[in-house]
């Protein structure tokens, strides 16, 4: 065997790692665990559903493994990979803007707020548990699930604890927008950014670990959008491809809408994300991924698009709009998902993005027109549960 098959071998994923694709990432963890040169924090950064948690949770599982043979760790199947992965080890925490404050002095003092955040009291939580010695395994592991989402003053609690790190710490930080994070605390931690996981890995993955028959597993790996989390909870969820379709409808029917239909559906998506952020972050990627298709037809890359399934309404877009226009149109949806990140006016930020949105005849697009009656452009908020 030569040495690279050698090394190709021994950088097989573990038997217990569970994340798909981003394997530069996990190399590069695997790596420095084994050379005992884990830093104290991380910085996972990409969309939602790419992978950051599934990523934290395999580091957090490979830390704490039991297996003798350090190469195979995680190995998924020890008391300690089954508890961390049923949620159940005592030194694994995830911290994220649901979870309640522990210290009730602490919980008393926070104020009320209706947004989602991380508050000051639950690092606090953190930065004790942290100070006592792993219980179980051999590192406490914190996950901090949407660190953008934590107020100043937890941000300066965290600070303090990465200013002065223990050792058997290991903090893992994950955000989709690590511009929005204090520079102090991005500085103090290893920064890991997760991109789109290759269609072939995701469909590949999805029949082999996930179950999916072939024509599901295509699909679903094309409009994923490099997001794993997306196609996985997609294939679990029968009406995922339904909601998708739905907001296909609502983009179509924004596009040949009037000034009145576009501010309409602007408002509708600001409804929406005031009680469900995950879908708007959705529709706004649906929207990018539309653009770059009708880029993608306008350069004569059709083969490459991610909307395989509304080939015939991408191509008449491109027949009337440029592609320095559609550009235009992306940078638009990006500008606007950057604004609702710093938490920007939402109305204002979904008004404006419309009005940078080119206008199509509504003849080019039928199926936005009529061609299915119960498709409106604006979009009903969740119910109340
Ligand atoms: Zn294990």
């Amino acid at each position: 065997m030569t040495t690279a098959a050698a090394r190709s071998v021994n950088e097989q994923a573990p038997a217990g790692w569970q994340t798909f694709g981003h394997e530069g990432a996990r190399k590069f963890l695997l790596r420095a665990l084994n050379t005992a040169r884990l830093a104290h924090a991380y910085l996972l950064a990409g969309p939602p559903g790419i992978g950051k948690m599934s990523l934290a949770m395999d580091l957090a599982r490979a830390v704490n493994c039991l297996a003798p043979e350090p190469a195979s760790r995680p190995c998924g199947a020890c008391r300690s990979c089954q508890r961390i992965t049923r949620g159940l080890h005592a030194d694994v925490t995830v911290i994220d803007p649901d979870t309640p404050i522990e210290n009730e002095k602490a919980r008393a003092a926070e104020e009320t707020t209706s947004r989602r955040v991380i508050r000051k009291g639950l690092i606090d939580d953190l930065e004790h548990r942290a100070s006592l010695k792993p219980f179980e395994g051999r590192y406490r592991v914190f996950i901090i699930d949407g660190a953008e989402l934590m107020l100043a003053p937890a941000a300066n609690a965290l600070l303090k604890t990465l200013e002065e790190p223990e050792s058997n710490v290991l903090i893992t930080l994950l955000t989709p927008s690590p511009s929005s994070l204090p520079e102090t605390i991005a500085s103090r931690c290893q920064r890991i950014d997760l991109r789109p996981v290759p269609v072939d890995v995701l469909e590949r993955g999805l029949m082999e670990r996930a179950g999916a028959n072939a024509e599901n597993a295509k699909t679903l790996a094309r409009i994923a959008q490099g997001r794993p989390g997306w196609a996985l909870s997609a294939l679990a969820d029968a009406t995922a491809l339904d909601r998708r379709r739905q907001a296909v409808y609502r983009i179509m029917a924004a596009l040949v809408g009037s000034i009145e239909d576009r501010f309409r559906y602007a408002r509708s998506l600001s409804t929406v994300l005031r009680k469900d952020r995950g879908s708007v972050a959705d529709e706004m990627a649906l929207w990018v991924s539309w653009w770059r298709d009708v880029l993608l037809i306008g350069h004569g890359l059709e083969h490459a698009i991610a909307n395989e399934d509304y080939r015939d309404a991408l191509h008449a877009v491109s027949s009337v709009i440029g592609t320095s226009e559609a550009a235009k149109a992306v940078r638009a949806v990006q500008s606007a998902a950057r604004a609702l990140e710093r938490n920007a006016m939402t109305p204002l930020v979904f008004e404006v993005m419309m009005l940078d949105m080119p206008r199509v005849d509504a003849g080019l697009l039928p199926a936005a027109s009529g061609g299915e009656a119960s498709v409106d452009s604006t979009w009903a908020p969740p119910e109340d549960s």
